[in-house]
């Protein structure tokens, strides 16, 4: 089966080639979609025909947002610690702890169910391929399985096994990294594609991280890092050495950080959620990109420190307090995503990518910033399917 879309007003391709800009954007538009690929891309006159067809009224067409950066198995919520923080308490990395109790407490269905209900909740705003995190069980068979759960929803599955310390090691650290790079690590290798480290101040420090990242890589894992949230530290540039898809949050950087990652392959990923939900001084990612960083934006869904599963929201605030354009916010989220990533085949509109697209119930890709809170999604699909 084929599927015409017609009259676009305004498509976002992502690839010069089709249009202006970065974002390679096309005006009276079509796309045509055949099986879970887009087939043709081009101006609506000169649109093939297909099996079937949709209007799009003029409205907005754009990639699915590719959300690089979530923590999706998890039970139980923190709203007490959200209440008291916003109450005038300061966000350590420790109240991971409580949904670690949660988390292990849990079945397996009541963890799959929950993470079923919030990819839901992101497909429903625009998001068609999300990055699910482990690091709430914290032992090998709590973390093994929160794998096994994720990969039953998603190819982007990371082990994080090195979240915090588990608290059965709270006094042993060195004995924790031993278990996350040994038997955690054989247990969960088989579920995930990446290796990931809580590399901050009361998490790991860089010797235990790049522990973590190498023995990763050694079992056939993809380094990704959470570096630079809290504090500046050895994250960032652990990360660009060892050639990480991703550094992310990178919040508090050095001027040779912001020089690392300009200078390597290493996506910079910000994470605004989390220092909405903190009250924290927001990544400056106009000093990254004007020094010619890579930035993708992702919500880092999480119980704790960024309860959204929405790029639209995250995407809003980049641009109002991060220093980002429009444009720049929503190739963040789709390209940007998808090269955090290190996926060719989603975060844009051309022929043989995945046919993940996102109508908007807007004339402009900008209106995802200008009416920020509005539900703009008017439809979205899949792999070709439509779901929203
Ligand atoms: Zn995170």
């Amino acid at each position: 089966m084929s599927l015409l879309i017609s009259n676009i007003g305004s498509l976002v391709t992502n690839d010069p080639a089709f249009g202006t800009g970065p974002l390679g954007l096309l005006a009276d538009a079509a796309v045509v979609v055949e099986g879970d690929r887009i087939a043709w891309v081009g101006e609506a006159a000169a649109a093939p025909a297909a099996d079937e067809s949709v209007d799009a009224g003029g409205r907005a067409l754009l990639p699915g947002f590719v959300d690089s950066h979530s923590h999706l198995v998890f039970a139980g919520d923190r709203t007490a610690e959200f209440n008291a923080r916003m109450s005038g308490q300061s966000y350590t990395a420790g109240g991971i702890r409580t949904t670690v109790a949660a988390t292990r407490a849990a079945s397996d269905a009541e963890l799959n169910a929950n993470l079923t209900r919030y990819l839901a909740e992101m497909l429903r705003q625009g998001t068609t391929t999300v990055e699910v995190k482990s690091g709430y069980g914290l032992s090998t068979a709590d973390e093994a399985r929160s794998l096994r759960i994720a990969s039953g929803h998603t190819a982007e599955t990371t082990y994080l096994g090195a979240h915090v310390v588990g608290p059965e090691y709270a006094d042993d650290p060195a004995g924790y990294v031993e278990l996350v790079t040994g038997e955690m690590l054989a247990a969960c290798a088989p579920h995930a594609r990446w290796v990931d480290v809580f590399c901050e101040r009361g998490a790991f420090d860089g010797d235990q991280a790049r522990a973590v990242l190498t023995a990763g890589i050694a079992a056939g894992l993809l380094p990704r890092v959470h570096a630079n949230q809290l504090t500046q530290g050895p994250g960032v540039r652990l990360a660009v050495e060892l050639g990480a898809a991703s550094a992310d949050h990178c919040t508090h950087l050095s001027d040779a950080d912001v020089a690392a990652l300009a200078d390597g392959d290493t996506v910079a990923t910000l994470l605004p959620g989390a220092e909405f939900s903190t009250r924290a001084p927001y990544p400056d990612a106009r000093r990254l990109l004007d020094a010619g960083a890579r930035v993708a934006l992702s919500t880092d869904c999480n119980p704790g420190s960024s309860f959204t599963s929405s790029m639209p929201f995250c995407l809003a605030v980049a641009v109002r307090e991060m220093g980002m354009t429009p444009d720049e916010a929503v190739h963040a989220a789709t390209a940007g995503g998808a090269l955090a990533l290190r996926r060719t085949d989603v975060g844009r509109v051309a022929p043989g990518a995945r046919a993940d697209l996102q109508l908007l119930d807007a004339p402009s890709h900008v209106h995802l910033a200008y009416r920020p809170g509005v539900p703009l999604t008017a439809a979205v699909w899949q792999g070709g399917v439509r779901r929203v």
